[in-house]
Formats: C-alpha cells, structure tokens, sequence
C-alpha cells in the first residue's frame, strides 16, 4: 500500500489496518530493491525499526504526534545528534553531529520516524546530484536521467517510496528542480520561515530547509511543525510566521507570467506546451492570467552566482583538516594541514566556487561583481515584490526541460547553472515557492508548474495548488 497523505496513514494505522514497523519495513524494502538509485548515503535500519515499534505503542496509546507513522529522509546536510553528516563531501568523512537541527529535531517531536539521510550534491553545490563524493543518484522515471539536485535523494527517495516524506534544502532551485524532474511537491519556504540550525551552511542569505512530499496536505502539515521562530537563528522571523489562509469556495485568483519565461528559447517543447495547457486550464475555470516582462531575467543566474559563491567562500572556510573531519596524511604544519586537507577533501565544483567566490569578493573586483550582484538582487526582490502587489501568484515551470542525461551538462558549468534559470527568483527575492508535479512527457518523465508567492503566504500557495490541480483538463 502506497500513500500519498500522512492522514491516511494515521487513520489506517488507527483502525489497525497497518502499523509503524509495517510502514518502515516497506520503506526498507524499497531501499534494497533498487540501491543502483543510490538515493541514500546512509539508512539507519534497526534505529528505525525500534523507534517504529515505539510510536506504535504511542498510537495504542492515544498519545501520538502528528506524524506519528511518517518516515522521514534527510538530506546529509541536516545535523542529526549523534548520527554522521557529511555533506556528501570527503572532507567530512566520519564526522558527527554534536546536536541536532531544529527542523529535525521539530519532526522528531512530533513522532516522526528517520529512514536515513540522503547523497546530495557535495555541500548543495549542483543542480544533477553528480557533484556527489559518493556517486551520482539516478532518476527512478529513467536511470540514465539525473534526478536533478542538489537534494537528489531526498527527492528519489520520496519518488522510489524509500520514504514518505523527505527534507531538503534549497538555495537556489535544490528542492523544486529535483522535485520537478521526480515527480514530487517541493516547498522552498519563505527566507526566515524555518530555522538553518543545524543546516551545513551553502548560502547563508539563500539557503532554507523544506520538505518533499506526495501531496499538498503533507507539506501544509510538515510545514505548520517545521516552521517558526527559534532562539539559535537570528534570521528566523519572530514577527511573522506563515499566513493563515483558507480558500473560498469559488474563488478566482489572478496568476502572474513572465512573458520571457513563456517565450525563452531554451524552452522544452514538452515544457512549453504544459505551461501553455496549465495556463488555458486556469482561464477556462475563470481564474485570471496576466502577463508582465522581466527584463532581469537573463542576470538572475550571474547574480544568484555571484553572490552565493561568495557566500560559499565564508561558510567553507571552517573546513580547514582542523576543526572537522578529515586530516590529510600529508599535513605536517599548520599551512601543509589546510592546503592538503582542502586539496584532498573538496571535489571540482566546490573548489571552483570557493576559488569563484573569493575572487568576486576581492578588493579589486569587489565593486565590479559582489556589490553589483547585491544591487541586482535588490532590483529582482523589488520587481518580484511589485508584481506579487497585482496577482495571487506568479506562475512559471519549475525548470525548462525534463530530467536530462547523465553526464549531459557535468563538463559545462554554464549549461548547468543554466538549469537554475526559473528557480533562483524565489531565492534572490526571499519568497516561497513550490513545484507541483503537473504533467508528464510523451516518455514518462515528470515535469513541475511553479507557484512563486508573497513572503510568508506558504498556506496560500498550497491553496492555489490544489486549484492548479484540480483545474488540470487530463490529470
Ligand atoms: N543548482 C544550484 C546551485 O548549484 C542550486 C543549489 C541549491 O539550491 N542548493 O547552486
């Protein structure tokens, strides 16, 4: 039995018909029939198995959470105490987490039951999961497709039933793109929404933690225990938390698209055609699309570049061979320990964006590229904000084309970022965002609609999914 509500596994497992162990025998068995995915770095079997058999006797009991039978994926850049994270990255190899992150130890409170944590890009640099140190993570829809990144196996492992919930971090596309390419939900939240403790820092003014899920109810409930204000994160909002909002029945709402967006030539003519079916089905239920032009379209990637390499430069700088992980054998001194410990322990691509990041920030250059990027970021949070002011939403694909080969894109970082193209607004203007699974290709590969909302509008977002969906002619 497949599900696709966390309520209907509570109320199957309230009437008896399934139990907890049940629920994470099934999620084990999927994770041994097909490993070739390679969606987990790691699966905490027996761990599960007992904590299983422990929320069962809560469920007895009368005195579950409220994901009491929801097993849960993490993404292996989410600190959970006393288990290892790595960031899929050597220069962690063997390290453990100390505490665990408030997002994770939020699920734990409320019953939730961890499976394992997740191969994902090495520290969320990637947009195809090959940037792993552990090796890539296959599409399930088609194993010779990437299943997108940087949160690969969180989202296969949602798509392959090796969990029914995944969590996932998203700086720039991380979440919606996978989610897209495998055919799950994806939530971005808003910048604030959700605690980074605990969260192996990428982009610090990017990065959020959200969840996979199989439906629109899942991610309302995940969100509603994730979210909130929490004392070790400063940037977590203590005034605003997510909007209520409740959908009259009947309502119409007005969906925002991005003239080049829907006329860009990178468009997929798969892509293309769902985005145009998506847009007649809204008009044809009497919702109200405009057209508004985005001039900063084509500087959205550079910028988001930019600025997140910089970031990057910061944040990685701790790993040094000194602090955490791993310590080269060739150290000897305090400068042999850094160079031989960072040469050895980070891939291609983080070493690209540390090198990147640390250039763009130099004295020299700092004008030309950091502060333009922060000027360019101010004008996409502004522009995104004034036409959130006249619609509901603005409604885009979640990416241009379906999951691409593997290998494909993994010898040109240009076409690769290219990939972030309709993903990093969200991030440079700070709103949620989330991927609806909305159609599939002629070959059965799963694309995504994006909804982009107003800061802290989550709930309205997921109310205008389930009218997207419901409104789909051939669901
Ligand atoms: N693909 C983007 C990047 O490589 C997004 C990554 C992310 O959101 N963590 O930076």
């Amino acid at each position: 039995m497949t599900y696709s509500r966390i309520a209907d596994i509570r109320a199957d497992l309230q009437s008896g018909k399934t139990t907890c162990v049940d629920l994470v025998r099934g999620c084990l068995a999927a994770i041994q029939a097909q490993p070739e995915l390679n969606a987990f770095l790691e699966v905490w079997e027996s761990e599960a198995i007992e904590r299983a058999k422990e929320i069962d006797v809560k469920i007895q009991a009368g005195t579950a959470g409220k994901l009491a039978g929801c097993t849960v994926a993490l993404k292996d850049v989410l600190a959970y105490k006393n288990h290892k994270v790595s960031a899929s990255s050597k220069i962690l190899e063997g390290f453990e987490s100390l505490y665990s992150a408030t997002a994770v130890q939020r699920l734990w409170d409320e019953d939730a039951i961890f499976i394992g944590r997740t191969n994902c890009d090495e520290f969320a640099m990637g947009a195809s999961n090959e940037n792993s140190a552990y090796g890539p993570v296959l599409n399930a829809a088609d194993p010779s497709r990437v299943p997108g990144g940087s949160s690969g196996g969180s989202a296969v492992a949602v798509q392959a039933g090796m969990a029914h919930v995944a969590l996932g971090t998203d700086t720039g596309g991380s979440i919606r793109q996978p989610a897209a390419f495998t055919g799950t939900y994806g939530l971005k939240p808003t910048y604030g929404a959700v605690s980074r403790w605990g969260l192996l820092a990428y982009a610090s003014s990017f990065d959020q933690i959200g969840p996979f899920t199989k439906s629109v109810d899942d991610m309302e409930l995940v969100m509603s225990v994730m979210a909130g204000p929490d004392e070790h994160d400063a940037t977590v909002s203590t005034k605003h938390s997510l909007k209520e909002f409740k959908a009259a029945a009947g309502a119409k709402y007005t969906f925002a698209v991005m003239q080049e967006a829907v006329q860009h030539p990178g468009l997929h003519p798969e892509v293309k055609a769902m985005t145009d079916a998506c847009i007649q089905a809204l008009e044809a239920a009497g919702h109200t699309i405009t057209y508004f032009s985005f001039p900063l379209l084509d500087y959205m990637v550079p910028a988001y570049y930019v600025l997140t390499t910089a970031e990057a430069s910061s944040n990685l700088s701790r790993y040094s061979g000194m602090l955490y992980g791993n310590r080269s054998s060739q150290a000897h001194d305090l400068e042999s320990t850094f160079i031989a410990s960072r040469t050895e322990g980070f891939g291609a691509e983080v070493k690209r964006r540390i090198m990147l990041g640390t250039f763009v920030l130099s004295s020299d250059f700092y004008d030309a590229y950091y502060r333009k990027g922060q000027q360019v970021r101010r004008l996409i949070r502004e522009k995104t904000a004034e036409v959130l002011q006249g619609a509901d939403a603005i409604l885009i694909p979640t990416t241009s084309t379906p999951a691409f080969k593997l290998g494909e894109k993994s010898k040109d970082p240009i076409a690769m970022y290219l990939a972030d193209l309709f993903t990093v607004q969200a991030n440079l203007a700070g709103v949620p965002a989330i991927s609806v699974p909305y159609a599939t290709t002629q070959e059965g590969l799963p694309m995504g609609m994006q909804l982009i909302g107003g800061e802290f509008e989550e709930r309205k977002l997921f109310a205008l999914s389930d009218i997207l969906l419901s409104s789909r002619a051939n669901p």
